[in-house]
């Protein structure tokens, strides 16, 4: 043989080991992370799928309620709760901040009136998303910051209204890093090259500075329940978020789209997941046309099954050329993930 393009290398495994596939949760679970309009599937949403059948879906994995973080706030909350009539006792809204007008002088008090408005139309959370530190800029032309003093009043009027922040700041570590031959996320950002934050011509905020103002949010605004998206933003380094987690009491991490950074630490996860049990919510970031995380995350958290794919899909992985291994979680530890701590913060018992 030659020479083969990376794209054509898809080898099948042979090792055989013992196998247990999981079709659902050993309980019913609460998914913290799912989008249902503006982010996913996108624009014109509501000619794209019936809720309906995504609900169908998700009752087939064994999900009784699920966040859908695409709430948005006014007219386009309204829209999002007229698509869902019918499905309020399954499904729970986030709505959003409009931060692209955080210069505006009345900026404050137009996003505690939308708060308050999301709130009393049915809406139990907020969803802040990357792009408000990695997209949009201030009127002096600056990237905004989550640890802003003029983002204090929505961080106030949440702690107020008990509604958690759902917060995704970063993305993988790779991301911020040039796209070369040694990153592990190459084939991911040939596919997404609008995934890269390497762009330096930007001025963009870097991996570490995210970190540090998601810190200070935190820390900032203790009142405020924060769940930070994709595992507290670095999967990858759990020592990093075990040291958030001892620190901030008001942090919380979900596990959408990050069974695959898990799965291949088993050893250090599985103790991770037995000490900070109460701290992690079950997630996945499905959408109407996706819900591919699902049925890896129960393998995942309930087998011991070795080197198995965390896509299920038989295609190349996305997220890079590895496996996972299963952590095996006890059932009080199953059941804190699955529901207890979302049923907690989103106060439904
Ligand atoms: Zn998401």
């Amino acid at each position: 043989m030659d020479k083969m393009l990376l794209s054509q290398y898809n080898p099948s495994s042979e090792l055989i080991v013992e196998e247990h596939l999981l079709t659902k949760p050993k309980f019913p679970a609460y998914d913290i992370h799912t989008h249902m309009g503006k982010l996913l599937p996108g624009k014109g949403y509501q000619q794209m799928y019936k809720v309906a059948d995504f609900a169908k879906i998700m009752e087939d994995l064994g999900i009784y309620h699920w966040n859908n973080l695409d709430g948005v706030w006014g007219k386009d909350l309204d829209d999002m709760i007229a698509h869902e009539k019918g499905f309020e006792d399954k499904i729970t809204n986030f709505c959003w901040v409009d931060t692209e007008s955080i210069s505006d002088i009345d900026f404050a008090s137009k996003a505690k009136a939308n708060l308050k408005d999301a709130y009393a139309k049915g809406c139990r959370g907020i969803k802040m998303w990357k792009v408000i530190t990695l997209g949009q800029k201030d009127a002096s032309g600056k990237y905004i910051r989550t640890d802003d003093e003029r983002l204090k009043p929505v961080y106030e009027t949440a702690a107020e209204l008990g509604m958690p922040i759902l917060i995704h700041i970063a993305d993988p570590y790779a991301f911020f890093k040039p796209i070369t031959a040694d990153n592990e996320r190459i084939e991911e950002l040939g596919v997404h090259p609008d995934w890269s934050f390497y762009k330096p011509e930007l001025g963009l905020y870097g991996f570490e500075e995210l970190m540090e103002m998601q810190d200070n949010m935190i820390r900032n605004n203790p009142d405020t329940t924060f769940i930070v998206a994709h595992f507290g933003s670095y999967a990858e380094n759990l020592a990093h978020v075990a040291e958030r987690l001892d620190a901030f009491p008001n942090m919380y991490v979900d596990t959408a789209a990050r069974i695959a950074e898990l799965g291949r630490q088993p050893y250090t996860a599985r103790k991770f997941f037995l000490k900070y049990a109460d701290r992690i919510l079950f997630g996945t970031d499905a959408y109407p046309f996706e819900c591919i995380y699902h049925t890896a995350s129960y393998r995942f958290f309930e087998t011991f099954d070795e080197y198995f794919p965390y896509e299920p899909t038989g295609k190349i992985p996305t997220q890079g050329r590895w496996r996972i291994y299963g952590i095996g979680l006890p059932d009080d530890v199953l059941k804190k993930i699955y529901f207890e701590n979302a049923e907690r913060l989103m106060h439904l018992k």
